[in-house]
C-alpha cells in the first residue's frame, strides 16, 4: 500500500512538474536564440546545411538593434573596392580594428573577422543588398546605394530565410534558460504566447545581442556608466544571453568596455564638436543652469560625467554658429531644441533661473573655466539653442568568450558542447573601441561560423 500511495506520489510530482514547463517538446536539430542580424546568418546557415532550425525572437518582430543600424558595413579588399579604385586592405582592416579596440581584442578573433569580410560582402550582394564604397576618405565603409542600411541589411537576410522549409522563425517567443544534460548544452526553455514549452536542438545558437536596454547589468559590470539612458537601443537588448550564458558556466570577457555616447538622443548619437570645437562651441549645463565638467574630455568620460548629475543627464547650450554645422542641424531637429533670442528667455524655456544661466554664459565668453577646459568656445550669436541629451550606450563590446569556431568557452578554457554564440553576444572582436561597421560583419561572418557548426 506504502509502495502505490508512493508512486501515486511520485506520478503527481511529475505530473505537476511536466505542466508547469509546458507538457509540450518540440524538438529540432538547431535552436537559434535572437532573430538579430547574427541569429538571422545563423539560422540560413543551419538552414541551408540542411538541418533543421527554430530561430525563437522574444519580440514580436525580428531585426534587433541590428535593424537601426545607420551607415553600414565595414569591410576589405571587396570586390566593390575594386571596382571603385579605393583601396583598403585587410592589413589595414586589421590595424584598424586592433588601434580601434586599444590592441585589446583577440588578433585570432579579429583575423578570422577581417580575411571574411569580403566574402560576407559578396554573400550580402548575391541575397540583393546594393552597397558602395562611401568615399576614397573613408573607404572601410560600404554604405548602402540608396536608402537605409540596417532595414535592408535585415530584410535581404530575412527573405533569404523565409525560402526554408526547414527553419521557421518563432517570434514573440523569449528563452529564459539553457537546458543541460551531461555537460552538453541540449536547447532552451522557451516562454512562448501559449506558455512555457522546452525546445529540444542538438546544438543552440546565442544570438541574443547587447545589454544596451539594460542599465543595471552596465553598471554592475562599469560602475562609471551607472544609470545609463535606453536612447540608442531597441527593446531586446537586455543581456538576457550573457545570464544564460553565465548559467552554464560560460566565460566572459571585456565586459568593462561599453561604447558609450554623451551626446545621444532619440535614438541617434551627436558628434561632440557641438561643445568642443574651439571658438563655435557650446557648452553642457546641468539643469540648474550651471557648468559641471570639461566638455572636451574624452566621450566615454564625458557620458560617465553626465550620467553623474541627479537626471543623468544635461542641457547644450549653443549659438547659431553650431546650429549650422552638420551635427548642430541634427541634433537641433532630431532633440527639439529650445530656441530663443536671447539667454535669459532660453532659461525660462529651461525653467532655469535666467540670471544663473546668463552667469554661466558670460562667464564661459569671457574664458572663465574652472574645469581646465583649454579649448574654449563662445556663445555669443542669436538665436540661442538648448537641448536636452542622455548619454547612452551605442554597443556592448564585451561578452561570451567563444572559440574559432564560434562555440562559447567555459570558465575553465574548454568548449561547451552544443552552444555557439554570435553577434554583439559574443566579445573579443573590440577590447576597447568599435570600428563602426565591424558589429554587421560580426554577424555574417560570426553567424555563418556558429549556422555551419552547429550544423555539423
Ligand atoms: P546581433 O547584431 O548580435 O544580432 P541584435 O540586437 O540585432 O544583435 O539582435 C538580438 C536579438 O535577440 C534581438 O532581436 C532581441 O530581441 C533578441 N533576444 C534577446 N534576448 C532574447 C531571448 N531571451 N529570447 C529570444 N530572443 C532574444
Amino acid at each position: 500500500m506504502k509502495i502505490i500511495k508512493s508512486l501515486i506520489a511520485l506520478t503527481l510530482v511529475i505530473t505537476l512538474a511536466a505542466c508547469s514547463t509546458g507538457s509540450k517538446v518540440t524538438k529540432t536539430d538547431v535552436l537559434v536564440i535572437g532573430g538579430g542580424g547574427a541569429g538571422l546568418v545563423a539560422s540560413v546557415t543551419a538552414a541551408e546545411a540542411g538541418k533543421n532550425v527554430i530561430l525563437v525572437e522574444k519580440m514580436a518582430a525580428v531585426g534587433g538593434n541590428t535593424i537601426i543600424s545607420a551607415t553600414g558595413i565595414t569591410a576589405s579588399d571587396t570586390y566593390l573596392h575594386t571596382e571603385a579604385g579605393i583601396p583598403f586592405t585587410k592589413e589595414d582592416h586589421f590595424k584598424r580594428t586592433m588601434e580601434t579596440g586599444k590592441n585589446l581584442a583577440n588578433p585570432e578573433l579579429v583575423n578570422i573577422l577581417v580575411n571574411s569580410s569580403a566574402d560576407a560582402v559578396q554573400w550580402l550582394a548575391d541575397l540583393g543588398l546594393k552597397l558602395k564604397v562611401r568615399s576614397d576618405k573613408e573607404p572601410f565603409w560600404l554604405v548602402p546605394v540608396e536608402g537605409h542600411y540596417g532595414s535592408q541589411f535585415v530584410g535581404v537576410i530575412l527573405n533569404k530565410a523565409n525560402e526554408f522549409k526547414n527553419l521557421e522563425i518563432r517570434t514573440s517567443s523569449k528563452a529564459l534558460e539553457l537546458l543541460v544534460e551531461d555537460g552538453k548544452v541540449v536547447g532552451a526553455l522557451i516562454e512562448g504566447p501559449e506558455g512555457q514549452y522546452e525546445i529540444k536542438a542538438k546544438s543552440v545558437v546565442l544570438a541574443t545581442g547587447g545589454l544596451n536596454n539594460n542599465p543595471e547589468m552596465i553598471a554592475e559590470y562599469n560602475a562609471k556608466y551607472a544609470n545609463a539612458n535606453t536612447e540608442m537601443t531597441t527593446a531586446g537588448a537586455t543581456g538576457d544571453g550573457i545570464i544564460m550564458a553565465l548559467a552554464v558556466n560560460a566565460n566572459l570577457i571585456d565586459m568593462e568596455y561599453f561604447q558609450m555616447r554623451p551626446l545621444s538622443i532619440n535614438g541617434d548619437w551627436y558628434n561632440e564638436s557641438i561643445v568642443n570645437t574651439e571658438d563655435v562651441s557650446g557648452i553642457l549645463v546641468n539643469f540648474q543652469g550651471q557648468r559641471f565638467v570639461n566638455e572636451t574630455l574624452a566621450p566615454k568620460a564625458l557620458a560617465s560625467e553626465i550620467l553623474k548629475t541627479p537626471e543623468h543627464s544635461a542641457y547644450a547650450v549653443f549659438d547659431q554658429r553650431v546650429a549650422e554645422t552638420p551635427a548642430g542641424k541634427k541634433f537641433v531637429e532630431k532633440g527639439k531644441a529650445f530656441t530663443a533670442n536671447t539667454i535669459a528667455e532660453l532659461a525660462v524655456l529651461m525653467s532655469i533661473d535666467a540670471a544663473v544661466l546668463e552667469k554661466t554664459i558670460n562667464d564661459y565668453n569671457e574664458g572663465v573655466d574652472p574645469f581646465e577646459r583649454t579649448v574654449l568656445g563662445q556663445v555669443i550669436q542669436a538665436p540661442y539653442y538648448a537641448v536636452i541629451t542622455k548619454p547612452s550606450n551605442h554597443y556592448t563590446m564585451g561578452g561570451i568568450q567563444v572559440d574559432a569556431n564560434a562555440q562559447v568557452i567555459d570558465k575553465q578554457g574548454n568548449p561547451i558542447e552544443g552552444l555557439y554564440a554570435a553577434g554583439e553576444v559574443i566579445g573579443g572582436l573590440y577590447g576597447d573601441g568599435r570600428v563602426a561597421g565591424n558589429n554587421t560583419l560580426d554577424d555574417v561572418v560570426f553567424g555563418k561560423i556558429a549556422g555551419s557548426n552547429a550544423a555539423k
